[in-house]
């Protein structure tokens, strides 16, 4: 038995009293035997699921093999990695670290490392959205403006500006010469699962080339298949210069990307930046198997129709409980359903991880946020939906008692 009560964690995290042993495709076990369906898949990152043994034999033949040489020489699994997102995306040069907000720092650095060589030494600025979450190291912290996460850990690095999400003109207001990057969430995931609309991007495209500022895509959480194509660029139709991901790359191991065009990549010249652990063997190799099993089991396939499932399930839902749930938000399997006050989404949480043993999460906005493995099942989704309204259920008011 695990002990749960004397740890010496910090106490930073706000975890469920249970303690989790172990994982097979959309189940989480506890020590005490308990199976749990998982709708939150370790936050976007468990694509294929917990223990896929094509990920855990890619991992520990690796780990057999090669675990660490530096970057002071090459090996396979990266460059192996590196050239399958590149033909996948159309990107033309990968740099890997270790999680999402290194692959962020890394292009915000970029951003004004590029401007800096071409000569442009005034084009500072990191632009980015009101309600984006963006990491917690500092830089992209900087870039996050939310009072929650930045309160008490100022003076922040300067040079960062914020605009309204989905508001094209105040983004034209917001671009000047002075800008090095925007930075944007195709689908901010923190904030509560809200999506961009395709008129924003492409606004934002048009106005980073023609005051030429880069445009950054933070598909940290909506990427890697998350709404189907492998790359939410390829969702929106929007291709911008910059692209960072982490979360699911490699299934659950650390590390994050960051895709560049040829053109920009220049930025960054030997000894600009590094990491000691970015694109390590093991992770590369889990990425790859990753994507060679994404190919195999016809992956953009299940999100597709798993998605119509889901999203035709939470409106029915949310159509039976008026009083307590919105409207679903986003798209594939990342969806928000906006719970309404006074209710609480953390209670919804509680009742189903107790009542139904099935795990949901909260995100922000008092919104529920389901992000399943994506191999999840018809009958996985149903039985989820079934733990929400047995939930939403405790909270309804009947309308004739009203
Ligand atoms: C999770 C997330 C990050 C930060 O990733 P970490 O690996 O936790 O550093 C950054 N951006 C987005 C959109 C995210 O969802």
């Amino acid at each position: 038995m695990t002990n749960n009560n004397d740890n010496h964690l910090l106490q930073n995290y706000r975890s469920a009293p249970i303690t989790i042993v172990r994982g097979e495709g959309c189940y989480l076990f506890d020590d005490k035997g308990t199976r749990y369906l998982d709708m939150i898949g370790g936050i976007a990152v468990c694509a294929l699921g917990h223990a896929h043994p094509g990920i855990a034999e890619a991992i520990s033949k690796q780990a057999h093999t090669l675990v660490q040489s530096s970057n002071l020489f090459g090996h396979e699994p990266a460059r192996s990695l590196a050239n399958e997102l590149a033909k996948r995306s159309g990107f033309d040069r990968v740099f890997f670290c270790n999680s999402g907000a290194e692959a962020n720092e890394a292009a915000i650095k970029l951003a004004r490392k590029f401007a800096f060589r071409k000569g442009d030494t005034k084009r500072r600025t990191i632009l980015s959205c009101n309600g984006s979450f963006h990491g917690r190291t500092l830089g992209a912290l900087a870039a996050t403006p939310n009072e929650k996460y930045q309160e008490g850990f100022d003076p922040l690095p300067g040079g960062f500006r914020y605009t309204p999400f989905n508001d094209a003109a105040a983004l034209e207001k917001a671009i000047d010469d002075t800008v090095a990057a925007f930075i944007v969430e195709p689908i901010q995931g923190e904030s509560g699962i809200i999506s961009a609309t395709r008129e924003f991007l492409e606004a934002s495209r048009r106005l980073c080339s023609q005051h030429g500022a880069l445009l950054i895509f933070d598909e940290i959480q909506c990427g890697m298949g998350r709404i189907g194509p492998l790359f939410a660029f390829q969702y929106f139709g929007v291709r911008p210069d910059v692209v960072t991901i982490a979360k699911a790359l490699a299934n659950g191991l650390p590390i994050g990307a960051m895709l560049l065009t040829e053109r920009v990549s220049s930025g960054l010249q030997p000894g600009d930046h590094g990491t000691t652990f970015g694109g390590s063997p093991v992770p590369c190799a889990a990425g790859l198997a990753h994507l060679r099993i994404r190919d195999e089991i016809g992956l953009q396939q299940n999100v597709e129709r798993m998605s119509e499932i889901l999203f035709g399930e939470l409106r029915a839902v949310a159509r039976e409980f008026p009083d307590v749930l919105g409207d679903p938000r986003g798209a594939g399997l990342l969806a928000g359903l906006p719970v309404k006050e006074p209710h609480d989404a953390a209670t919804l949480v509680t009742h189903a991880r107790e009542r139904s043993r099935v795990l949901l999460n909260k995100a922000g906005n008092n919104t529920l946020r389901f992000a399943p493995p994506l191999i999840v099942t018809e009958e996985q989704i149903v039985e989820a939906m079934k733990a929400l309204c047995d939930a939403a259920r405790s909270l309804s008011v009947p309308v004739a008692a009203k």
